[in-house]
């Protein structure tokens, strides 16, 4: 087995920094010392974990320009984004430090007269969340700004290829001042996730990666009987109605498609747009995706960096290439670009035939397909045909037109003239093989917390 990680610039192929593999006492060590901490760190008041909060808000924000640096490095982000991305990260533990009491405070029932009757929030104990590396940060901090305010202790297991955002985020909670162990992460490779999920000290387990991970985590996690919450993949369809102003809307569309190079499980992956402006929109959306600068990715004008990963502009490619073969055209980009970095260009596929790639799986890269439909019903069957049931969004000059099918859509989030997003403030999940449970808001702090029924007679 592999002693070493090693992350690679995927802009320039150049290698990184090598990361050691943890051995076993290691991973014992951090396990004992996580479990060891929850109790003081759960006993103590929650006003005094929101405060720490804060000062992780605080730890981030100073040092936006480095953290960006580091994750337009490990994974090709435009600069511009990772410093959204760290942004974000202090919003997310702003908005948990103000809330997170709130959030948890009993619940007192009227529900057995005579009775003191209540649901109390308590914490469940040391959490492991495995995570990918497409928002190295985001996605980590999503997970421990609410889990560790409710008193929790988070155990990362973070993506290979971003090591370096890995310790980078453990030194963040060791300079904001948690205790040790309250943040803590493993340098191990996926085959060393199930002896954790089955260690005794693991109360709960968090993923988000490809609905093939969750499988496996799930299926681990069902036979130790643990608590998880999935956020797997998309193929999130954007769907544009007969009256949407279509410059617009192929503007958001573009942007919804190519940002963080199309790696996200919320991009619009299949525009479903009405015959009528079908032809029109295609080429307004075409040429809005031909106009995105393809880069470098340190680069302020850059709209796309590259993919973050060799493998993973190889898997695109031949997606894109066995749908071709389907039956798909292609109407710009279609392959990898040829000078040195993992570079896709912006693409467009119609006449994309039922069981391809780019109909049946998640296509992680800047690449959309566009399927014309003859009325609503039919633009919500084809929305609907998919495993996935992520995020979804409907564009309209009448949003009470666009509401109307919110009812109609399998989707964990649907949005109506707005691109999906997370938000700290409304809760975030899927469905189908998107996966299951809540993240952000007060859904989503609850998720790992034993919402403990008292009867005081
Ligand atoms: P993975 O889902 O494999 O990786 C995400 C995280 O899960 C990583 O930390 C990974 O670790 C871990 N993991 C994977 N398999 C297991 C397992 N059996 N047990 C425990 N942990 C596991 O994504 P990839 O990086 O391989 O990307 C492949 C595809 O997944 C993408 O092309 C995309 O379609 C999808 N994906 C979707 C994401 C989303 O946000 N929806 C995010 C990332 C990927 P390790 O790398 O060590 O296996």
């Amino acid at each position: 087995p592999p002693t070493s990680f090693q992350t690679t610039n995927p802009a320039t192929e150049v290698d990184l920094r090598s990361y050691a593999v943890d051995d076993e006492a290691t991973v014992e060590s951090t396990l004992e010392t996580a479990a060891a901490q929850f109790d003081s760190w759960s006993d103590r008041p929650i006003t005094e974990r929101e405060s720490l909060l804060e000062g992780v808000a605080t730890v981030l924000r100073d040092g936006k320009a480095e953290y960006a640096e580091l994750i337009t490095d490990e994974v090709g982000k435009p600069i511009d984004q990772a410093r959204s991305e760290v942004e974000k990260c202090a919003w997310v533990c702003e908005y948990y430090a103000e809330r997170a009491g709130e959030y948890l405070q009993d619940d007192r029932l009227g529900a057995v007269p005579g009775t003191k009757t209540y649901v109390t929030y308590e914490p469940l104990g040391p959490v492991l969340a495995i995570m990918p590396w497409n928002y190295p940060f985001w996605q980590v901090f999503r997970f421990a700004a609410p889990h560790l305010t409710a008193g929790n202790v988070g155990v990362l297991k973070h993506a290979p290829n971003t090591m370096g955002c890995a310790q980078a985020i453990t030194s963040i909670f060791r300079e904001a001042g948690y205790p040790d162990g309250v943040f803590s992460s493993l340098q191990i490779p996926d085959d060393r996730v199930a002896n954790v999920i089955r260690d005794d000290r693991i109360a709960a387990v968090t993923l988000t990666g490809s609905t093939r991970a969750g499988r496996a985590v799930a299926a681990e996690s069902g036979e130790a009987l643990k608590k998880t919450v999935l956020e797997l993949g998309g193929s999130d369809p954007f769907v544009v109605l007969d009256d949407a102003p279509i410059e617009t809307v192929a503007e958001r569309a573009a942007s919804a498609r190519t940002l963080n190079a199309g790696q996200s499980c919320i991009s619009a992956k299949r525009i479903v747009v009405h015959d009528g402006i079908a032809d029109e929109f295609l080429s307004a959306f075409t040429r809005e995706m031909k106009s995105l600068t393809v880069g470098d990715p340190a680069d302020e004008a850059t709209d796309i960096g590259p993919l973050a990963r060799a493998d993973l502009l190889e898997q695109l490619d031949e997606q894109v290439q066995a749908s071709v073969e389907a039956g798909a055209t292609i109407v710009t980009g279609g392959e990898p670009l040829s000078r040195t970095g993992y570079f896709y260009p912006p693409t467009v596929l119609t006449g994309v035939p039922d069981g391809c790639p780019a109909a049946e799986e998640e296509l992680f890269g800047p690449v959309a397909t566009v399927t014309s439909v003859p009325d609503e019903e039919t633009a919500v069957s084809v929305a609907n045909d998919s495993q996935y049931g992520l995020g979804a969004s409907v564009w309209t000059g009448d949003t009470d037109r666009g509401e109307n099918l919110v009812s109609k859509i399998e989707a964990g989030n649907v949005f109506v003239n707005q691109i999906v997003q997370s938000d700290p403030r409304l809760p975030f999940g899927g469905i189908k093989q998107s996966g299951y449970g809540s993240e952000l808001s007060d859904h989503g702090i609850r998720e790992f917390t034993n919402p403990k029924t008292v009867w005081v007679e």
